[in-house]
């Protein structure tokens, strides 16, 4: 873990190995595992291993990492499924952010829709 772990942080805890995960990919800084109530045929969570609150806030501190979950979201969606993917971040409770270290959702494997609320 690094000194940013937050001790009470689930994906933290993901991470560090203290909480099981599916894990499917990951680089020297990024994790990616399936999400625990999956809303499509592919439905994995891409998760920097450093603890940031939300994308805003990973954008503005290290743009860099942003595009390494980018990256390893596409690497995901290619060995999952056909390589398309959708990826969202949900930014803040009202948009239906309910772990606060930031995460995108990659949802890939079938004929999406767009029925965001
Ligand atoms: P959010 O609502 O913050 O955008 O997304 C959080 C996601 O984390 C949800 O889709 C939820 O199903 C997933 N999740 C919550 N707890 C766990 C867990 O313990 N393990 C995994 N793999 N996913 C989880
Ligand atoms: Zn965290």
């Amino acid at each position: 873990s690094t000194s940013s772990a937050d001790a009470d942080c689930l994906f933290c805890k993901i991470v560090a190995g203290h909480v099981p995960a599916d894990v499917v990919a990951s680089s020297e800084r990024v994790i990616a595992f399936r999400d625990i109530a999956p809303q499509a045929p592919v439905h994995v969570l891409v998760v920097p291993k450093e603890h940031y609150g939300d994308v805003a806030v990973l954008a503005a501190s290290d743009p860099a990492l942003l595009a390494e979950v980018v990256a390893l979201a596409d690497e995901v969606a290619g060995e999952l499924s056909d390589g398309q993917f959708r990826l969202i971040f949900n930014n803040g409770p009202h948009a239906g952010q309910s772990v606060f270290h930031v995460h995108g959702h990659v949802i890939s494997g079938a004929r999406l829709g767009w029925t965001p609320a």
